[in-house]
């Protein structure tokens, strides 16, 4: 009988660690013996550049701009503890929908047969999600992953873009679209950071699931094209990724998030100023303010 595969989409705003996060998840499941298959869906095209040592991978749109028979070898590489590595690529600059790629790129495989034929127990999709237009809703839309986590500093851009993700969910889960399995928090520094968080999350009706500080344990990995899994597996980081990797893999807690609409999300971060502001001005101590 052939096996389940897990299709899980990772989704936050540009910049926010959303390929950093899930090139360590998709490198700590590997190590655990898993299969995995981690496809970019960010036309940056760089999702998995430290699961490959930063080596040179076409994308899948524009191998498919150059020839109508794309194999997978052509869009693929296998990386770090065997993951397969693919970048779904983008439009050309300036033209088109940059979503565009995404959907090219899982009916390639599809076509291909990759997800069975490469026996995988996870399917990573590293979705960039400052806008979660047409393009971009498609891994959580058209039944392609059933499950999507959103990485998230405090930083109200962050939980804008986190909120707009969950609207998006709730309008699309009824007719089979993905559920929210939850926040990874990412780079959290301020005092305040980990509970704005953890209130934006019960606010929506979710979930934190981890809590990935910010290290310069992630920046000199990067800087060897490396996961911290890989550069520095004895690392404390190491186990963070370790330890949020095995949660989201047995996670079966999925829900559909109450999204704040704009007037309450705008109230809730005022909120919070006022907070930040009396704790950061001395006049109420930490657990007070918050
Ligand atoms: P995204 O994929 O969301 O655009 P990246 O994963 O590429 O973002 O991360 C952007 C930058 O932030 C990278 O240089 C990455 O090394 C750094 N970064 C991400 N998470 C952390 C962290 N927890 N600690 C230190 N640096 C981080
Ligand atoms: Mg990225």
């Amino acid at each position: 009988m052939a096996k389940k595969t897990k299709h899980i989409a990772i989704y936050g705003k540009g910049g926010i660690g959303k390929s950093t996060t899930t090139s360590n998840i998709s490198a700590a499941l590997a190590e655990a013996g898993y299969r995995v298959i981690q496809i970019g869906c960010d036309p940056k095209s760089d999702s998995t550049n430290t699961l490959r040592g930063g080596n040179y991978l076409p994308t899948v749109l524009d191998s498919l701009r150059e020839s109508n028979h794309v194999k997978l070898e052509d869009i693929s590489v296998v990386g770090f503890g065997g993951v397969l590595c693919i970048e779904a690529g983008g439009p050309v600059p300036g033209v088109g929908c940059a979503g565009r790629g995404i959907n090219a790129a899982v009916s390639l495989l599809q076509e291909l047969n990759v997800f069975e034929k490469y026996e995988a127990d996870y399917v990573l999709y590293d979705v960039l999600g400052d806008v979660v237009c047409g393009g971009f809703a498609v891994p959580i839309r058209d039944g392609i992953t059933d499950r999507a986590y959103v990485v998230s500093s405090s930083d109200f851009m962050a939980i804008y873009a986190a909120n707009n993700l969950f609207k998006a969910i709730n309008k699309y889960a009824p007719s089979g679209g993905a559920k929210l399995g939850g926040v990874i928090a990412n780079g959290l520094t301020a005092t305040y950071s980990e509970s704005l968080v953890n209130d934006f999350a019960s606010r929506t009706g979710t979930k934190v699931v981890g809590y990935v500080p910010r290290s310069l344990v992630v920046s000199q990995s990067e800087l060897y094209g490396k996961t911290v899994i890989e550069a520095n597996p004895e690392s404390e980081h190491a186990d963070i990724y370790r330890n949020l990797a095995k949660f989201i893999a047995n996670d079966e807690d999925l829900n559909v998030p109450n999204p704040l609409n704009v007037t309450e999300l705008r109230d809730w971060a005022r909120n919070w100023g006022d907070k930040i502001f009396k704790l950061e001005s001395g006049e109420v101590s930490g657990a007070e303010a918050i």
